[in-house]
């Protein structure tokens, strides 16, 4: 029927083109694009896609705040490490030993986020530790986090993932913070833990580099509040603001269908201030706010900057990583949440890292539009990593600098998959063969995945990219 009217044809002559297509559709069934630009053009009209972004930046368009309206907002965390090195245990911690006595009476709710209260400031932070959750908002377009602390086991060092945790946030230009756990434990060697650090970049204060260390124990509870004071100082150089006084937006955090309260969404405000009533949009889900419920259980009417609230009153689920906003009125949220299903695709928030393939390289570079190929390397051994990283940053030129945001050994993994799509990079693979699962993620993600036997066919490959020569089959 829509798109009927949208064509100046009656409902029913759709329905029979569809028919003919070998198609049973009623009047109010769903068609996809690719259906209906078929239709329009068998009524000679021509459709085009629209592009995804305008939905939203033109409905909503970009925050423009003058500095006077910008008010200081807490820090948000993210806890990254190895598996095993205690990111749980230190949640878990914090969020014990920290909540104010006025907010104790509650009942601690696990609702994705939670904020603390340290010297009468707060901290947010993400409960779901790890990289591949943090990338994979960040691969939707979301850059929510501003420091990640990374917790390191003082018996066990630095392990693959945290040298994966390292690069990745790295990768997202946000803060680390070492939280070196576990220093009550007999083997605990945090001289060794320094060292290793810096073999991946990241050189301790004490010995004259700028990465701040707080040695923690998680399950002695010792340590937090240095951890904590660290967090808010590296904060306060950060200078993070943002102004309260206007409609909210922010991001998904986490989303399910609850049997009692029907869609459930935490969201976390990043600009103004959400209300309840206020009529919202994240992806093609949209609504108004009929309740929020803050990370202590508490009933809340708003939330400012940096808060964490699970709100109720969507139409749907929403994914996590989406971005919310709230409208003018119920109907504009309707019609943009309306017109992003109609695209078939689920909004993404702001703008996605453009994605790079070395068959375009040379056109972007000649257009300008890219300064520098990051890449991601795997391989099987540790010095092949090096070699391939090595002679493929030394191919960097005056137009285009190659960098490596990620290097490691063994096979391609969805992580790093996650990574190339979230930080716009390409993927090379020298003597490892990625599964299947993870070949279609990247196809999916339409990351440039690249695989190698002999490290001068990479060499060659991207020189020729880098000139426009590169052969289209490989
Ligand atoms: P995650 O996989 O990084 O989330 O690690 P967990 O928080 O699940 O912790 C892994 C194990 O290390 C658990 O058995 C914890 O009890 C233990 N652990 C965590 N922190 C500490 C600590 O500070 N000291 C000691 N001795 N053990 C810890």
């Amino acid at each position: 029927k829509n798109l009927g009217g949208l064509l100046g044809v009656s409902a029913t002559d759709i329905i029979k083109n569809l028919m003919k297509k070998g198609k049973i559709a009623n009047i109010n069934q769903e068609i996809d694009y690719d259906t209906a630009a078929q239709i329009a053009e068998d009524f000679d009209i021509l459709v085009e896609m629209e592009e995804e972004k305008d939905l939203m930046e033109e409905a909503f368009g970009e925050i423009v705040d003058n500095e006077k309206d910008l008010v200081e907002r807490p820090p948000v965390v993210v806890v990254m490490g190895h598996v095993d090195h205690g990111k749980t245990s230190l949640l878990d911690a914090i969020r014990s030993t920290h909540v104010t006595a006025k907010e104790a009476g509650g009942i601690t709710q696990h609702i994705g986020a939670y904020s603390v209260s340290i010297s009468g400031k707060k901290i947010t932070f993400l409960d779901t530790p790890g990289h591949e959750a943090f990338t994979a908002m960040r691969m939707r377009g979301a850059q929510v986090t501003d420091i990640a602390i990374l917790v390191v086991a003082a018996d066990d060092g630095v392990m693959p993932q945290t040298i994966e945790a390292i690069n990745h946030a790295k990768a997202a230009n946000v803060q680390i913070i070492v939280a070196m756990n576990k220093i009550d434990k007999v083997g605990a060697n945090p001289d060794r833990v320094k060292q290793e650090l810096s073999e991946h970049g990241l050189i301790v204060e004490e010995w004259g580099g700028d990465t701040i260390c707080v040695p923690v124990s998680a399950i002695k509870k010792e340590g937090l509040d240095t951890l904590l004071e660290m967090v808010l100082l590296v904060s306060e150089m950060g200078d993070l603001k943002a102004n309260p006084n206007r409609k909210a937006r922010g991001t998904i955090i986490e989303a399910q269908l609850d049997k009692g309260r029907g869609p459930v969404a935490t969201v976390l405000v990043q600009s103004g201030t959400l209300q309840v009533g206020d009529p919202i949009v994240a992806g093609a889900s949209y609504g108004r706010i009929r309740a929020m419920v803050d990370d202590k259980g508490r009933i809340v009417k708003k939330a400012g900057p940096s808060t964490p609230v699970e709100i109720l009153g969507l139409s749907e689920v929403p994914t996590a990583g989406d971005m919310f906003y709230v409208a003018n009125n119920d109907k504009q949220a309707r019609q943009v949440a309306e017109r992003i299903k109609a695209q078939g695709r689920v909004q993404m928030m702001g703008q996605t890292p453009q994605k790079v393939s070395l068959d375009d390289l040379f056109t972007q570079i000649q257009e300008g539009k890219m300064k520098e190929l990051n890449i991601v390397i795997k391989a099987d051994v540790q010095g092949s990593v090096e070699a391939v990283r090595q002679s493929l940053e030394r191919l960097s030129n005056e137009e285009v600098r190659i960098r490596t945001i990620h290097g490691g050994v063994g096979t391609i993994t969805e992580s790093d998959v996650m990574l190339a799509s979230a930080s716009g990079a390409i993927i090379i693979g020298f003597n490892v063969r990625p599964e299947a699962s993870v070949k279609s993620i990247a196809e999916k993600e339409q990351v440039d995945m690249r695989l190698y036997r002999v490290i001068y066919s990479a060499i060659e490959d991207i020189q020729a990219a880098m000139k426009g020569m590169l052969d289209p089959e490989y």
